[in-house]
């Protein structure tokens, strides 16, 4: 007999699982358990099309027994069974999604203490026995394989004689350590409440054989789970825990979710709906792979892993399960896009699903500045998609850093502290809170003891032009020309001001090419020297995330340099113009680059800049 060799990082896996320190070991028979299901749940569903694989539902089922003396555990099912070659190809490869996202994790972080991170599937054997044996008959085949291994040097695979069409799978059982007590898995009151704890919404009975060790007699139990699936079941009687097992086992999350939503709904279309708000972004969340989508039943039969349709966009983040009696089992990917059923579901889920948002931003603050941090880019993404069509639904979830709160506040909250003749809400664009704070003009508004919103986030501002205003107040960016609060009578002098000085910025505006649009004095910046604003619609940050993406796509801003008529330098540039212009031109670029760095711009020739600089502090 030819003994067969894992896959590479098959036995990279198997390795972990052997040596493992992982404490959590019991979880490898809700794996082998959780295997059982589905492979009853591939029966039941090709029974539907394939007529040869007749059999009778309620025979369908799960059996697990022990033998104390040979240190035997075995959990058989009637399900689909395995193949010769898909004996080799399953359980000599890492197959599933669980499986693959542990490894994955683990060439990321490179260390084993993400094991029950994940479901680690049928491997997790090896943490409990040291030879597994695994007895499978394919369903509507003849021929049955016994596939063998006592871990890392291999498997083999030998034909055997089976009756029944499923499959078995035979754990030898390790002897006692000091600190792990192996025996406790081959005892019927420990093995039993596992499943309880674990396996206790499996839709298949799980049935133990118990002997009797007098008389050697053999009892079948009653089922040990109740069968009814957790999203199933009266919430009031759900405990949390409970709720994090189901979380943890399907979504392979270690940790606990924000939010659990469980919601049903009877009449024109019946559903029950478990869902979750992870705290953390999933691990691959990031990538290109990542789909959204929430696993869809009917009537308890899984019809598809991830229905995209159930979920918008912006919700991608959002994990759970939806279970409707209302929706045909066989129905096809294309079908079920038209579905008229499930369009009213997952209008009805995401109605859901921002009442709980909104409900944790009245009544849990804390808990949604979490969920913001992380996810917050999705709701602002949301404001903005499809041209703004839920905008309406979302701008109250947004959150803002207020000068004012020295907080996250919302649109709502900035407004009702606002004057009763007040229509502007002001915000100011930049890289951290900090750098905002600092800038000049959000310096002469704080003096006015208004409040000003911080936007650091790219998306931000494409938000708010999205919006464009919020209960008739207007948004104006304090750093764009539409800003200005001073009287009619300021306004003129600085009017008459600039006009006198025309000639003087035209020939600035010469040394600075095309750069900007105009160069200007202005009465806006208390004891700062300069500033960087902009004209039109479109800002300088906008500018820089648009020219920032990866499409030919390029913009320019409407800059505008404006320089504060009572800090000296007004005056020193207006006598460079009238007696050194060539020293002029250097002020011009210095305060250009200057300005554009307060803007959190790039300078486009930082060298120049430091060697003018330079060149002007030696003197
Ligand atoms: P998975 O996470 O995919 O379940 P496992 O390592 O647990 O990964 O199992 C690998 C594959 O082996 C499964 O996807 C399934 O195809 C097959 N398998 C495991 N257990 C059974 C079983 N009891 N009956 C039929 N097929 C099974």
């Amino acid at each position: 007999m030819v003994k067969r060799q894992f896959k590479a990082e098959s036995k990279k896996l198997l390795d972990l699982m052997i040596n493992s320190i992982y404490t959590n070991k019991e979880i490898f028979l809700r794996e082998l358990i959780s295997n059982a299901s589905d492979a009853l749940d591939k029966l039941s569903y090709e029974s539907l099309t394939n007529k040869k694989l007749k059999m009778d539902k309620k025979k369908l089922g799960i059996k697990i027994s022990i033998d104390k003396e040979k240190r035997l555990l075995t959990i058989s099912d009637n399900g689909i069974g395995m193949d010769k070659d898909e004996l080799a190809e399953n359980l000599g490869t890492i197959a599933k999604s669980g499986s693959l996202a542990f490894k994955e994790a683990l060439e990321k972080k490179n260390n084993t203490n993400i094991i029950g991170q994940f479901g680690v599937g049928f491997y997790s054997s090896f943490m409990v026995a040291d030879k597994v044996v695994v007895e499978s008959k394919k369903a509507g085949s003849q021929d049955a394989y016994k596939w063998v291994s006592t871990g890392a040097d291999g498997y083999e695979i030998t034909p055997i004689d089976k009756e029944e069409n499923g499959t078995k799978i035979t754990l030898h059982i390790k002897e006692n350590e000091k600190e792990e007590n192996y025996d406790d898995y081959l005892e019927d009151f420990k093995v039993q409440s596992l499943i309880k704890k674990y396996s206790d919404y499996i839709r298949y009975p799980i049935k133990m054989d118990t002997i009797d060790e007098e008389t050697k007699k053999v009892t079948e139990t009653d089922a040990i789970n109740s069968m009814v699936p957790l999203w199933k079941k009266n919430k009031k009687k759900i405990k949390e825990e409970e709720y994090f097992n189901f979380y943890q086992d399907k979504f392979f999350d270690y940790a606990k979710p924000l939010k659990v939503i469980h919601t049903s709904a009877e009449g024109l279309v019946s559903y029950d709906a478990l869902m979750f708000i992870p705290a953390n972004p999933p691990y691959d969340f990031y990538t290109k792979e990542y789909k959204k989508g929430l696993e869809l039943y009917s009537n308890g039969v899984l019809i598809m892993g991830k229905c995209e349709d159930l979920l918008p966009d912006y919700l991608n983040f959002v994990k759970g399960v939806v279970d409707s009696p209302d929706l045909s089992l066989n129905i096809s990917r294309e079908m079920l896009q038209q579905n008229r059923q499930l369009k009213i579901i997952a209008k009805n889920i995401e109605k859901k699903i921002l009442k709980e948002l909104t409900n944790m931003l009245d009544n849990e603050r804390d808990k949604y500045e979490a969920f913001f941090k992380t996810f917050g880019v999705n709701i602002k993404y949301g404001v903005y998609d499809n041209y703004g069509a839920k905008k309406d639904d979302l701008k109250d979830l947004i959150i803002f850093y207020s000068s004012k709160e020295k907080k996250n506040v919302t649109l709502k909250e900035y407004v009702s502290r606002m004057g009763k003749d007040d229509d502007t809400i002001y915000y100011a664009c930049g890289e951290t809170i900090d750098k905002i704070d600092m800038m000049p003009q959000v310096e002469s508004l704080k003096e006015k003891k208004k409040e000003v919103l911080y936007l650091t986030d790219y998306v931000d501002e494409f938000v708010l032009k999205m919006l464009d205003k919020y209960e008739d107040k207007k948004f104006v960016n304090i750093s764009s020309n539409d800003f200005d609060l001073s009287s009619e009578e300021e306004k003129e002098t600085l009017k008459k001001k600039n006009e006198e000085a025309k000639e003087m910025f035209d020939y600035m505006k010469k040394e600075l090419g095309n750069e900007v649009s105009q160069i200007r004095f202005t009465n806006k910046l208390k004891k700062h020297p300069l500033c960087l604003t902009s004209e039109g619609n479109i800002t300088a940050q906008m500018q820089k995330v648009i020219n920032a993406m990866p499409t030919d796509e390029h913009i320019d801003a409407k800059l505008v340099l404006e320089i504060n008529e009572e800090h000296p330098i007004a005056k020193k540039i207006e006598d460079l113009y009238k007696n050194d212009k060539d020293t002029l031109k250097k002020y011009t670029k210095i305060l250009y680059d200057e300005a554009r760095l307060i803007e959190g711009l790039p300078v486009e020739n930082p060298t120049e800049l430091s060697n003018l600089v330079c060149e002007f502090l030696s003197k």
